[in-house]
């Protein structure tokens, strides 16, 4: 159900309008939103199809067009960030003059909450799988030249592909190809690569398949999800993650980000949770980052460890984490992150909440 909008929502409702020259099709977006930026517009144009998604806090307005004339593949996007104003610059195929835009879609102008939006997807190409662990693999997907997204911190995206007849989606968070060791200059992201680490289950439905993806398969790719906000981690002093297997990758993005942009920063823990000792994803990394950043501490603890592991052991627990996450400063800003299956991340937030520390200095990241 459409939402119906009243008088005041209205005049911050965006709109839309288009402008040609004799090669291009000029269609602009006014958001009527201050702070725009890249991660917030969302651009696909296949097939004579235009689809334009804003994402505005909690809604998303679209732009959705059949054309009435080709473009060429590729297309700019350019924002204007304090006036909130997003160009989509397309190349026609053949000089001509367009009469209209084209043929709107049932969703075209329309403001909706986002929830109530459908998940759309594109087909990416996969370009490279390289080993993590013995069971763990970073696959390199490219976004086509028709699309415009950027995956924002802490948010996941949907793969999902055709397994015996039958469409399955599930989710994956995309991380950094590696972990920056330099972090004077935040990592930039090329706008057409998706990295995603992956953990394959010998009897997993999804992971079996793709891991028989070859390179220079396909597969769809939806626009981003996730309820994490960049402000959550902005003017903190202290950084606190925890993670269990997979549920590092969450954190690959945002310990770029603590430790590049967040200038009050003063530490930034990472208390990593595996079965055994060849199960820890980027051992290497976080060893080499936290002897390079003073600020960054790295802790593994292991569940099921060999005789000879000298390190901690066990799993989350209330003792575990009193004793681990030490505030440095009675009244500092603290956020703690927590990702990894649903029972420890439960038991985690559960023991956080015994300990003290309160809702706004947790975030869970789940589907
Ligand atoms: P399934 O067929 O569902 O089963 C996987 C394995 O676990 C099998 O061996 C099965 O026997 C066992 N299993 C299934 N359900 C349970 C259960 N309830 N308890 C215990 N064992 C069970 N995964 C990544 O590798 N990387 C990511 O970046 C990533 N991001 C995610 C982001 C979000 C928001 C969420 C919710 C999940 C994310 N996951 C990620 C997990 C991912 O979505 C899939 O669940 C995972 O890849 C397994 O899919 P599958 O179909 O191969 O396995
Ligand atoms: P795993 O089975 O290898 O376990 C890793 C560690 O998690 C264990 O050593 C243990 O310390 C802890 N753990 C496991 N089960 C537990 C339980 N029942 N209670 C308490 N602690 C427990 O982990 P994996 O196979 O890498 O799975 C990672 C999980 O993280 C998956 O369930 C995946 O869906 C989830 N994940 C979620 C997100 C997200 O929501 N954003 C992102 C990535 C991964």
């Amino acid at each position: 159900e459409r939402e119906v909008l009243g008088a005041s929502a209205r005049d911050t409702t965006p709109s839309y309008d288009w402008f040609q020259t004799d090669d291009l099709i000029t269609v602009v977006i006014y958001t009527k939103q201050k702070g725009m930026n890249a991660e917030l517009v969302i651009v696909d144009c296949q097939h004579k199809r235009l689809r334009g998604e804003i994402i505005l806090d909690d809604h998303s307005y679209l732009v959705e067009v059949d054309l009435d004339h080709e473009v060429q593949d590729d297309f700019a996007v350019n924002i204007a960030e304090k006036v909130g104003k997003v160009e989509i610059i397309l190349k026609k195929k053949d000089r001509m003059q367009w009469k209209v835009l084209g043929l709107p879609l049932e969703s075209h102008n329309t403001l909706i909450r986002r929830t109530e939006r459908g998940l759309f997807y594109r087909k990416c190409e996969l370009v490279s799988k390289t080993e993590v662990t013995h069971d763990t693999k970073l696959f390199c997907f490219m976004l086509p030249k028709s699309t415009h997204l950027q995956v924002p911190i802490g948010q996941h995206v949907y793969l999902k592909q055709i397994i015996a007849g039958t469409e399955v989606a599930k989710p994956y968070t995309p991380i950094l190809p590696f972990l920056p060791l330099d972090f004077k200059e935040p990592f930039c992201q090329d706008g057409v690569h998706i990295y995603l680490m992956i953990k394959i289950y010998s009897c997993g439905l999804f992971t079996q398949a793709l891991d028989h993806l070859q390179i220079g398969d396909d597969i769809s790719v939806s626009n981003p999800e996730g309820n994490f906000k960049k402000s959550q981690a902005e003017a903190l002093e202290e950084l606190f993650l925890l993670a269990a297997g997979t549920g590092f990758t969450p954190m690959v993005k945002l310990l770029n980000f603590a430790l590049t942009k967040v200038d009050c920063l003063r530490t930034v823990k990472l208390i990593f949770f595996n079965k055994k000792e060849d199960d820890i994803l980027w051992r290497n990394q976080l060893e080499q980052l936290a002897l390079r950043d003073e600020r960054f501490e790295v802790q593994f603890i292991l569940s099921e460890p060999a005789e000879d592991w000298m390190g901690k052991q066990g799993k989350i627990s209330s003792a575990l984490l009193s004793e681990c996450m030490k505030r440095s400063k009675k009244d500092s800003k603290v956020l703690i992150c927590i990702c990894g299956p649903t029972p420890f991340t439960e038991q985690g937030l559960q023991y956080l909440e015994d300990l003290g520390y309160s809702q706004e200095e947790m975030h869970a990241f789940t589907a």
